[in-house]
């Protein structure tokens, strides 16, 4: 380490003592990458602070929600306010209408909406929705694919092509992971045969817009025959293909939800086609938790007290979270898409330079504004490609961009995220950087 952390290194020992491994979230114990995490004490634009008052620029924006920056002025504006009148109602209030119009009037596909407190609760409840309204049990997820720590969701694949899942961690039963298929993702061979099979039993179709959390990996669209697609994207082949089935289609965009576009992934490859139900989280709420899941007015009503699916939260609207949500969707409006487009291309250009001059293998994937950085030269369609690359060359070059000020996510498998405070000088004291970094991967 070339700076000091001291204080950082004491507060890890001491949450280690009574809190699990000292995080609140498992990927930011830095257990792929080692060492110990900063422990930041606060934050502002594209700037981390931590407790010994080192500087870092963010690229994780706690995995998506600060995508105006950190403490943005209106967003804390607004949160300020909001507090003023009252933390918490448990009774309905007008900000939680304005945040649901928000979303709806920027997807198509949401006719009505439900705000929870984060994007596990989202694709939980949409799950109960879809098993409601088919009368059916079995759910299809991807391979790489992740929704949150959802017992049905955290499943792994068998060894056959779709098989039915093992629990993917201890806790989860088996019969839980038995109504889960897991298919490799793009796989469209794999989903016509299940479907074949099985299709009766199925509810449900649930796939992240682009998914993002194995690296950022596009579905095909119409124009990509490489996996034996007819013209149409795979988003719009699963929508068809769970549809003739009388099965729902989930898109999650708990990630790419107004990340990706304005629009989310959707706003980008929904042409001719529309999810049942969709997912959201992150951006929508600011940086305040919070998540929501909405789709078909039909699907919609089944919910408590209109219908026989129940589902419930204390919390749920939270008038500060429904203010910071909209004080965010204030600011996202043309420019900001534009900036954001902009910067993110600049730093993959930055990237790519630097890892080209060291001759390190990599490959950059992009879903709108979104994009990731794979340690191996071939590009990466499935979980099992994602998984073959130089996760060790990863660390490395996490570790000297880290040492320089420059703060990733801890992860070979993760997206990287840029801002609105992302601006120029960020941009260059990012490249400054990425010599030594691309060096010490080499
Ligand atoms: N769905 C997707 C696509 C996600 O990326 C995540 C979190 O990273 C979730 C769901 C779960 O959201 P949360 O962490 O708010 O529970």
């Amino acid at each position: 380490m070339s700076h000091e952390t001291a204080l950082s290194s004491q507060l890890f020992e001491r949450a280690k003592r009574i809190i699990p491994a000292g995080v609140n979230s498992p990927v930011r114990a830095f257990g792929s990458v080692g060492g110990t995490p900063p422990f930041i004490a606060s934050a502002s634009g594209a700037i981390l602070t931590d407790a010994d008052g080192n500087e870092y620029v963010d690229l994780v924006g706690s995995w998506g929600p600060m995508i105006l920056g950190h403490a943005n002025p209106q967003v804390v504006e607004a949160v300020r306010e909001a507090a003023g009148r009252g933390l918490s109602y448990g009774a309905p209030q007008a900000g939680e209408i304005s945040l649901v119009e928000e979303v709806a009037r920027r997807m198509a596909p949401i006719e009505k909406l439900r705000l929870v407190n984060s994007g596990t609760e989202a694709t939980m409840s949409a799950l109960r929705v879809a098993r409601a309204a088919t009368g059916r049990d079995v759910i299809v997820k991807f391979a790489g694919c992740y929704h949150g720590h959802v017992d049905a969701l955290l499943a792994e694949a068998g060894s056959g092509v779709a098989t039915f899942a093992m629990p993917g961690s201890a806790g989860v039963t088996a019969s839980t992971a038995a109504d889960t298929v897991v298919v490799p993702y793009g796989d469209r061979e794999a989903v016509r045969e299940l479907f074949a099979r099985r299709g009766g039993e199925i509810a449900a179709i649930i796939t992240e817009a682009a998914p993002a959390n194995m690296g950022v990996v596009p579905p095909a669209d119409g124009t990509d025959l490489r996996d034996g697609g007819e013209g149409i994207g795979f988003n719009r082949f699963l929508a068809e293909t769970a549809h003739a089935a009388g099965a729902l289609l989930i898109t999650d965009e708990v990630l790419t939800g107004f990340r990706a576009s304005a629009g989310g992934y959707y706003g980008i490859d929904g042409d001719g086609w529309a999810p049942d139900l969709m997912t959201f989280g992150k951006v929508i709420g600011g940086g305040l938790p919070v998540g929501a899941f909405g789709g078909r007015a039909d699907l919609m009503d089944l919910l408590a007290p209109l219908g026989p699916v129940y589902q419930a939260g204390t919390l749920s609207g939270n008038p500060l979270a429904t203010a910071a949500g909209m004080a965010t969707f204030e600011g996202l409006d043309e420019a900001a898409y534009a900036h954001l487009d902009r910067a993110s291309a600049q730093l993959q250009a930055l990237v790519a330079d630097a890892l080209a001059a060291e001759g390190v293998a990599h490959t950059i994937q992009t879903a709108g504004t979104l994009f990731s950085v794979f340690f191996r030269d071939e590009p990466v369609r499935t979980y099992e490609d994602a998984k073959d690359q130089d996760t060790a060359a990863f660390g490395r070059f996490f570790h000297s961009l880290l040492d320089s000020g420059i703060y990733l996510p801890p992860s070979a498998f993760e997206a990287w995220f840029v801002s609105t405070a992302h601006d120029d000088q960020i941009l260059d004291r990012i490249g400054a950087a990425l010599p030594a970094a691309a060096k010490a991967a080499a």
